[in-house]
């Protein structure tokens, strides 16, 4: 053969090899655990009068991933805030960027105007692509590491709209009372190190290095004197005893991908979170595709990223263990994180 077929027939066979390995990613992209159909395992909404009979008290929204909205009638803070959730190919062929439609229909949807605080845990895309946006859209202070910030910085986020995280001194907003905990990723992360120069999206998805991880421990005291204390713990890993003398009933509890870590490891991360802070309610986050959009039903992750089954039969062994209730959020549906716990749900404040 001539070099000219040689060429040729090399090209071809490249394609032929990029189409087969495009078409096995897309095929192992779209195995999953079916979500389960008993209605008993998801939380309940509250009821449709409850803004009238409950203005302040606390309520919360879910929208996959660990974007999680806390409000109280007068306040509302926000982890993350990440709507835009770019597909698989936008994510491995190219690079990312927010999604304004989809941001301002999710906020839209949920009936969020203004905000004081976007909260964000790490500074993997999936966590904080939007959260400058939504910042800039809700008037919200965007809280994070250096890394986050330097995103807000890429976006065009004024200082004096951002804050770095402040591990001594928790920050008070409205009734809330927010305290960032040093904590750690999921075991192996992707992308790891520290974004330290202002990150301009559209950028690649290994761009956002993961930076600093937090863990929310939050506390509202409602007009009625009334505390509530929430753990928002998006990502599968622990600092050991991080969480020490902290309390809160409920733990949003980022779970992916637990599926795929062992028993030992599974264990190690209840005692570290659930168990430190004597949650008696788990909900939890970060189980959803967030290849998929808001648009549609959320499902779980893929089983080459993770394995909801094992984890959701890992929370029910807990829930008959240790008697702790557990229960998965839906996105957009309002509810009372509290409810039914009763009112000696009034941990002492930790905060
Ligand atoms: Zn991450």
């Amino acid at each position: 053969m001539s070099f000219k077929v040689v060429g040729i027939v090399t090209a071809a066979a490249t394609a032929v090899t990029a189409a087969a390995t495009a078409a096995t990613l897309k095929i192992a992209l779209s195995r999953r655990p079916a979500m389960p159909d008993n209605p008993e395992l998801y939380t309940n909404p509250v009821p449709s009068d409850d803004a009238d009979n409950n203005p302040h008290e606390l309520r919360a929204m879910f929208f996959g991933v660990s974007t999680i909205a806390l409000f109280d009638g007068e306040t509302t803070l926000l982890t993350d805030g990440f709507f835009s959730r770019p597909s698989a190919q936008q994510v491995l062929a190219g690079r990312v960027s927010p999604n304004h439609a989809a941001i301002d229909e999710a906020l839209q949807k949920a009936g969020i105007g203004e905000a004081a605080a976007v909260l964000v845990a790490h500074s993997h895309y999936d966590h904080a692509l939007d959260a400058p946006a939504v910042c800039w859209r809700t008037g919200a202070t965007l809280v994070g590491s250096e890394s986050t910030l330097n995103i807000g910085r890429g976006y065009g986020l004024g200082e004096d709209q951002m804050k770095v995280a402040d591990l001594e001194e928790p920050m008070t907003f409205g009734r809330f009372k927010v305290r960032l905990i040093l904590s750690e990723h999921s075991p192996h992360p992707k992308f790891q190190g520290f974004i330290e120069a202002p990150l301009r999206a559209p950028a690649r998805a290994k761009e956002y290095r993961v930076g600093e991880c937090y863990s929310f421990l939050i506390t509202h005291t409602s007009a009625t004197g009334r505390t509530r204390n929430v753990l928002i713990h998006a990502s599968a890993g622990f600092r050991p005893d991080c969480l020490k003398g902290y309390r809160a009933d409920v733990a949003f509890l980022g779970v992916g991908p637990l599926g795929k870590q062992s028993t030992e490891f599974r264990n190690d991360y209840w005692r570290e979170t659930v168990e430190m802070v004597k949650a008696r309610r788990v909900i939890p986050i970060h189980w959803d595709d967030f290849t998929l959009p808001l648009s549609e039903p959320l499902q779980a992750m893929p089983y080459i990223a993770d394995d909801f089954r094992v984890t959701l039969k890992f929370l029910q062994r807990r829930r008959s263990l240790d008697g702790i209730e557990f229960a998965i959020p839906e996105p957009f549906v309002k509810i009372d994180p509290f409810a039914t716990l009763g009112s000696t749900a009034s941990a002492p404040v930790s905060v």
